[in-house]
Order: C-alpha cells, then structure tokens, then sequence
C-alpha cells in the first residue's frame, strides 16, 4: 500500500477493505486431503458455487482453495453494481434463438433479488440499496446510443425501465451536461467487501472448508494441485475469472482486462444538496471507455473506469496499486460529472481485474469426462451473474452426479459454450491497447463535434474486438 503526493492510498487492495478491515487469514491447507468438490478462487463464483451446492446437498464435502484472502480478486475491488446485466446476451440470441437469451435475461433480472434474499437470510451486512442503475448520456452520440439501449432492453422484456429527458435525469442525479438518462429497477449498490467476507463466513457456517494462502499450481481432471499437498475429488472448478491467464494452459482464454477506481472523502451534506442523488441508483453512462458510480454507505463518491486496460503477456497486478495519470482521468471524470467537487480530495485509488473472453460472452461449464468445471468471463457485470453462473455450475455437478435433474438453469444458453483464445503475444497487447486508445479518442471526437453518430474509431474498434 503507498500513498500520493496528494496524500490518497494508492493500492492496499481496495477501499473497501480499508473501509471495512482486512480479514485474518485462515489455515492454508495442511497436506494431502480429499473431498466431493474442489473450488478453486475464493472470489464471489467460488463462494457462491460453495454455498448453493452445499444447500443443495449437505453431506457434499466442499473444500475452497483461494491463493490470498476472499474477496482478494475483482470480488473485493469492485464498483458494487448489483445488476442485471450480462455479457454476451445478443450473441446467444443469435446463436440459440431470442426466447433463450429472454430466459436468461429473466434470470439476471431475479438474481438481484436472489442476491439480496440470500443476504438477509444469512444476516449479511452488504450495504445493499436497491434504488435501480442510472445511465446518463452527455453528448448527442451517447444519447443516440443510449436510446438505442433502451429500446433493446425494453424489447428483451424490461417493461419496468423508464427513459428520462435532461430534467428528469436532474431530479435524480445532477450531471452536469446530462441530455437523458435511462434507469432500471433491476439494480442495487452493495458494500462489494461486506458482501465477500459475509458470504465467505456464511459458506463455512454450512460446513464448507476453506483454505486460504493456498495458491493452486495446476489443475488437473480429478485433482487441485498446491505446493502444501494435493486435493483430490471427482469435481474440479475453477472460479479465477481475471486470473485464469497464470494458471498452466490457460494462458489465451480470458483476457485480464484492468479496471480502477477512486473513493472520495465522505462529501459534505451542501455538496450532497447540490447533486441530490437521494435514490443511491448506481450510476454510469454511455462513453465506450464508461464510467461506473455509487453513492456509498457513508456518504462518498466510488467511481471507476478503464485505466491501464491490459498488461503485455497477461500478467496482473498484486495489490491494486494505481497509476498516478488514472487517477488524474478518474478524477477528471469526477470533476466534469460534479463540477461541486472541483476541490475534493480522493482519499482511495485502486485497481483490479476481471476475465474478457475472445467473444465478449459469459460461459458456465462442466467437462463431463474430466469433472472439471469453470465459471466467468463476465466482462465487468460479474457482481450479479456470479451468483446466477455459481448457481448454475452447482446444478451442473448435482446433474452430472446424479443428486440432481436437469434444471432451468442447466438449460440456459451458456452452459457448455466455447469460445476460440486470444491470439498470442504481442498481437493481444497491440490490439487491446489499440482498442481503448480508440475508444478514448471516440469519446473525445464525440465531444468535440457533438455529432450524433457514434465516431468512427469506436465503430472499427467494436469489429476489431469481436463485440458486435
Ligand atoms: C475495479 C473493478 C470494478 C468492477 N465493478 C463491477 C461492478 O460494479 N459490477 C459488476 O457487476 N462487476 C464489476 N466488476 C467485475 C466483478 O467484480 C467480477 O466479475 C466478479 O467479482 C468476479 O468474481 P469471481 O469470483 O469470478 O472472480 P474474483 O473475485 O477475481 O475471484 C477469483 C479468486 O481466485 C483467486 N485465485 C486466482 N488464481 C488462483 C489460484 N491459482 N489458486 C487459488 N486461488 C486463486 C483470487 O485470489 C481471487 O480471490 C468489477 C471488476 C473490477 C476489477
């Protein structure tokens, strides 16, 4: 952890642990052991995957192996946008028909409030407000596009979302430049390290065992490997999202994508007055480089964005620590969303990183042949879909092991999906930092010229990436 001239932490893994503790470390694992299950990341799909299959089957044996702490990864760092979103959506719609990408929407949408049920039941403490996602557009591009997204929504069945005009959005939230808003029901903000840490002791409270400090060196059909010992069992899943690049073969399938944020110092109720914000909707908007925002339990600014997107050969950072010009653009952002807080200080910087597929779609899977199962390449919205990815690779194993029937979950059009890898170094690196200087310099252009089409680096940059 370090701190900059202007005094913020810098790193130190997030905010929220600052804000909430860094929780003591439990036991590696002691020496060779077995179990029915072996999940490997203690982040939210590990835990979650622990949880619903130890409820399902409680004489399950379920042992976790996290390298460092949970909530460590992306879990522990995140922008606490519980939220209905889920990548890769239009892509199933194409490959398997709308109806099925209309279910899984359903279920996205029921998952935050699975998420907040399961929360109250297991008395976690998470911050959780659900007051909807706000997303703002402040040029005419962002706005054509924005009208466009909401169109889709509601034709996927989101009856409930509504479109607001520059004075609506005002009434909620004061963006300055704000032409248009559209919000939805289907969201919440949660305290991401609240919601971890209870989760973590919610699961072993059910008799799962987790190891922690315990990094695992392979995985192999039938076995996690560490250097303390081995586990053995018949189910192997890996739940390492923006990780899975260091693990042995894994290098080419999810990219690690970085994002960072800024935490503000608690702002002042004149400051509040002038940005109202009164229904705490996280909130974002309509740049291809966005911004992600929430009002915070104890009354700050958490906003995040792409910094440095992508290091060369997959490599992640260790602690979060944040480049002195990404703060600078976060602040930046900030600033021109509330020009009120042109003098506040950022009390907290830090990054992460989470898991981008080649094709932008969020995939569940269990190998019926080999027992090892995976989870992720949720592309930014994994504090929701964790949940419904977890759920759905415990039904999975209790399907495959004959404790289950086939369920609507294991019906949903990601289960078993493939995707093709990244292609190798340095072809990865070049192309995603072209895509982001793209996409940075579409959103400049936007504003600069104010035009309504979408600028054409982003248009190149969306086919070069494989989004569209
Ligand atoms: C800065 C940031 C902001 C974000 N904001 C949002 C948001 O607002 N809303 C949203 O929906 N999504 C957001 N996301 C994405 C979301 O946080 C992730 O998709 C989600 O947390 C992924 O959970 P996970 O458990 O799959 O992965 P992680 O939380 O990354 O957990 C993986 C775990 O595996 C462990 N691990 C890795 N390798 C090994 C190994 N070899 N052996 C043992 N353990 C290992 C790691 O230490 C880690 O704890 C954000 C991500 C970042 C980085």
């Amino acid at each position: 952890m370090g701190s900059s001239a202007s005094g913020a932490v810098n790193g130190g893994v997030s905010f929220w642990f600052a804000d909430d503790g860094l929780p003591p470390v439990r036991a590696p694992l002691p020496g060779e052991a077995s179990a029915d299950v072996v999940v490997v990341g203690g982040g939210y799909t590990g835990l979650w995957t622990a949880y619903y299959l130890k409820r399902a089957v409680p004489s399950l044996r379920v042992v976790v192996l996290e390298q460092r702490f949970c909530g460590y990864g992306a879990s522990g760092r995140n922008g606490g946008w519980l939220y209905n979103g889920v990548a890769g959506r239009d892509r199933y719609a194409r490959l398997h028909g709308r109806e099925a990408a209309v279910r899984l929407q359903r279920a996205m949408n029921d998952t935050v409030d699975e998420v907040i049920r399961v929360a109250a039941a297991e008395g976690i403490d998470a911050g959780l407000h659900k007051g909807g996602v706000l997303e703002v557009a402040t040029t005419p591009a962002q706005w054509a596009r924005l009208e466009a997204y909401h169109a889709a929504e509601v034709a996927f069945g989101e009856k409930d979302r509504e479109l607001y005009g520059a004075e609506e959005t005002a009434g909620r939230v004061r963006v300055a430049g704000a032409l248009g808003s559209t919000w939805t029901p289907h969201g919440a903000r949660v305290h991401p390290a609240r919601l971890v840490k209870g989760l973590a002791a919610a699961v072993e409270r059910l008799g799962v065992v987790i190891h922690e400090g315990t990094p695992v060196t392979d995985i192999r059909p039938g076995r996690a490997v560490t250097p303390y010992g081995t586990v053995r069992a018949p189910y192997v899943l890996r739940c390492t999202e923006g990780f899975t690049a260091a693990l042995r073969g894994q290098r080419r399938t999810w990219l690690p994508m970085n994002s960072s944020m800024i935490v503000t110092e608690p702002l002042t109720e004149e400051q509040w007055a002038e940005i109202g914000w009164a229904g705490r909707e996280t909130l974002g908007d309509l740049a291809h480089a966005y911004m992600y925002a929430q009002r915070t339990v104890d009354g700050r600014i958490a906003l995040g964005g792409r910094g440095v997107p992508y290091r060369f050969g997959s490599r992640t950072d260790y602690d979060g620590r944040t480049r002195a010009a990404t703060v600078g653009a976060l602040r930046e952002i900030l600033v021109r969303f509330f020009p009120v807080l042109a003098g506040v200080r950022v009390a907290h910087a830090w990054s992460g990183v989470l898991g981008v597929p080649r094709d932008w779609c969020t995939t569940v899977a269990l190998d019926r042949a080999t027992g090892l199962g995976w989870a992720g390449g949720y592309v930014g919205s994994g504090v929701a879909t964790s949940n419904l990815a977890a759920r759905t690779l415990g039904d999975l194993v209790c399907l495959d092991s004959g404790q289950g029937g086939p369920t609507e979950l294991t019906g949903l059009p990601w289960v078993n999906h493939r995707v093709r890898r990244w292609e190798p170094e340095p072809l990865r690196w070049l192309g995603v930092r072209g895509l982001y200087v793209a996409y940075r310099a579409a959103d400049r252009r936007e504003r600069v010229t104010g035009r309504a089409r979408s600028s054409w680096p982003a248009r190149a940059a969306d086919r070069v990436a494989g989004r569209h």
